[in-house]
């Protein structure tokens, strides 16, 4: 799947489990509560593939989901540059040190795997809006 369809079916679920939260007057902290790791694998078990095998995407005692993929990713499905001779896709915008740049045959790809950024509440908390899509919309890079 390109990330372009990725972020925008992530998005639709995102958007519709935030609807539902609103209908029960959650506040902020409260929705950012909701999207624990422990609390969506239970209650919306479609959010993520990992839910599923109980796996979580990084080693983190307590992991939030909110922010999943990262407002720090960047990306261009028709590819970004080529670099010696390889593609480049994705990257990090502000280079985290446990980031790197993955290559897969003539493809490079961010790596996040080993990047806990996104997934801690303070983060969440800090970058917070109601819809993800907007948060997440300086992910592309446009042409
Ligand atoms: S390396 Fe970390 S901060 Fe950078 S895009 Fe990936 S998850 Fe986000």
């Amino acid at each position: 799947m390109s990330y372009k369809n990725w972020l925008r079916e992530h998005g639709v679920k995102h958007k519709k489990i935030v609807e539902k939260l609103l209908t029960q007057d959650l506040t902020q902290e409260k929705i950012i509560e909701y999207f624990d790791f422990e609390n969506m694998k239970e209650k919306e078990s479609d959010f993520c593939p990992l839910y599923a095998q109980n796996k979580k995407c990084h080693d983190m005692k307590e992991l939030n989901c909110y922010l999943c993929s990262c407002p720090n990713f960047r990306f261009s499905d028709a590819g970004i540059q080529s670099i010696e001779n390889k593609i480049q896709y994705s990257f990090c915008s502000i280079d985290s040190k446990d980031g790197r740049q993955g290559v897969y045959g003539e493809k490079i790809h961010q790596d996040c795997s080993r990047c806990q950024v996104p997934h801690t509440k303070e983060y969440v908390h800090k970058h917070f809006d109601l819809e993800w899509n907007k948060i997440m919309q300086i992910c592309e890079i446009q042409k």
